[in-house]
């Protein structure tokens, strides 16, 4: 059994894949060819953001916004103290100072009222994560900041596809990036990310950002990063995209067998109303973990941890000085979390032997 099975999602559409690969190597046009250019065109009309910028990986998706706004040191940024280190380095790489905040304990995101004590003179923005595939909730955090007068950039690395009271993710708030990494909702085959923007000056900006800072061939009027998406990873992207919309459905099925078959046994995840995840992760708390996952191991069946340790933990950080006090719902999450296999591929009689499995485990 598979964590994430790829494998069989590549046999699914394993024609139209190698086609589409095979048409790009035909035509040699590997950087920005016109597979990056209406791959862009269908994530905004997939998500509803307004523009769409092609990058190199869900980690420059947040940096390259945060060198366009000049955040640098003297800034800070709140972030999750519960997410993927990248949402917390790329704050410390630009010069800023990451401050976290802790999560809500039954979704495991970030809320208004978990930043609002953490905004001081020198705040700038908020990164809220949409952990796991589910979107927090971004209308009171743009309200927050709208009433501070900071920025708010969805990290959606997760959640691409998932959606809060009909709005998509990387559609809900002016800002906003994914990640492409293959095990993401959509996964390309290597590294690949998009920053997605509503002002079209910023937009502009982060695209020239994007490429050296170059505003025509060889003349360079910032300093920017190399980190586009290559036309390969496009094409496949723009395969994976046409049946994107019915794997959502088929993960959100899978997570339905789960939590079925697994409540009242451990705690399952709670999508707040309103909500649609995208299911990057299925994960359930559980009390002695390590136990759970050698007897899961043992029956075949992977599971991870996402994530072992709060960004306030690491350390990279311990020189800010955050205790686990400050963050106590993250810091308990971290010893507590487990995934699941979720992939869109997963069926019911496999849901069954892991449910299986997990209850001899206890
Ligand atoms: C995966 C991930 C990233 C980084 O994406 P890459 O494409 O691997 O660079 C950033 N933030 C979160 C929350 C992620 O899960």
């Amino acid at each position: 059994m598979e964590f994430c099975d790829l494998t069989a999602q590549y046999q699914a559409y394993k024609e139209e894949i190698d086609d589409a690969m095979a048409s790009v190597i035909q035509s040699s046009a590997f950087i920005n060819g016109p597979e990056v250019k209406a791959l862009e065109a269908e994530l905004c009309a997939f998500s509803g953001a307004k523009h769409a910028i092609a990058c190199a990986n869900g980690t420059d998706a947040l940096q390259v916004p945060l060198l366009a706004m000049g955040i640098g040191p003297g800034d800070e940024v709140i972030v999750p103290d519960f997410t993927f280190y990248a949402t917390a380095e790329m704050v410390a790489l630009v010069g800023a100072t990451p401050v976290f905040a802790d999560i809500d304990p039954t979704t495991c995101n970030v809320t208004a009222d978990t930043i609002r004590p953490r905004i001081t003179p020198r705040t700038k923005g908020i990164i809220p994560v949409s952990l796991y595939g589910q979107m927090p909730d971004l209308e009171a955090i743009e309200s927050l900041a709208s009433q501070h007068g900071i920025w708010v950039m969805e990290d959606g690395a997760q959640s691409f596809g998932a959606s809060r009271h009909g709005k998509r993710s990387t559609s809900a708030t002016s800002l906003a990036t994914t990640s492409f990494f293959p095990a993401k909702p959509l996964g390309c085959y290597g590294d690949g990310g998009a920053i997605f923007c509503s002002d079209p000056d910023l937009a502009a900006k982060i695209r020239i950002l994007c490429n050296h800072g170059q505003v025509k061939r060889y003349h360079h009027g910032m300093v920017g990063v190399n980190s586009r998406l290559d036309s390969l990873q496009a094409a496949i992207l723009r395969v994976k995209l046409r049946h994107f919309e019915q794997e959502l459905l088929m993960r959100d099925q899978v997570a339905k067998w789960y939590t079925e078959r697994l409540r009242g046994l451990v705690a399952t995840p709670i999508v707040s109303e309103g909500n649609f995840s995208a299911w990057a992760q299925y994960t359930i708390r559980v009390q002695n973990r390590d136990k759970i996952q050698a007897h899961l191991q043992s029956k075949g069946v992977p599971t991870a941890v996402h994530y072992p340790m709060p960004m306030h933990r690491q350390q990279v950080f311990a020189h800010l000085g955050v205790q686990d006090d400050a963050c106590p719902n993250a810091t308990k999450a971290s010893t507590e979390v487990m995934s699941l296999p979720m992939h869109a591929f997963l069926n019911e009689v496999q849901v069954e032997e892991i449910v299986a499995a997990i209850r001899e485990a206890l």
